[in-house]
């Protein structure tokens, strides 16, 4: 089984774009503090890559990254302000923003961070407390 799908985005202006091949390895929703206060969000759609699936085809020059902790940097284009892509080195696995990825047909299977929700949603999909134990959080599952 292959998938050799190319997925183009860009930011905001399309001074920077990328491709991602494949498909993620997870989809879902954040809705932790974090994620809420950089995207002026109530909540944050992510997809899950490898690295290595991921090729920033034009503007790498235009990236630019903060860390407000080590295990994300969040990084987006300095000529439009749009966001872009946030890594997380400890998970091996970078989020390309679902927004961003225009033909990507986004399959969300988890929401993470539920206890710090503002926007509760009743979607049927587990809510996370705070993270999957696979990558090092409590695995513990709330109530819709
Ligand atoms: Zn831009
Ligand atoms: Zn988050």
């Amino acid at each position: 089984m292959s998938n050799d799908a190319i997925h183009a985005g860009s930011c905001f202006c399309g001074a920077v774009q990328f491709t991602v091949a494949g498909s993620p390895a997870a989809s879902g929703y954040c809705h932790c503090a974090s994620c809420r206060h950089w995207s002026a969000g109530p909540v944050n759609a992510f997809s899950l890559w490898h690295p290595s699936a991921l090729t920033v085809t034009s503007g790498a020059e235009h990236i630019g990254s903060y860390n407000k902790t080590p295990g994300s940097t969040r990084q987006w284009c300095t000529q439009c302000g749009g966001h872009l892509f946030t890594d997380h080195p400890a998970m091996g696995l970078v989020d390309v923003y679902a927004a961003v990825i225009p033909t990507l047909s986004f399959a969300p299977a988890v929401h993470v961070h539920y206890q710090e929700t503002v926007l509760p949603l009743r979607d049927g999909l587990p809510k996370m407390r705070d993270m999957p134990a696979e990558v090092g959080g409590s695995g513990v599952t709330l109530p819709e």
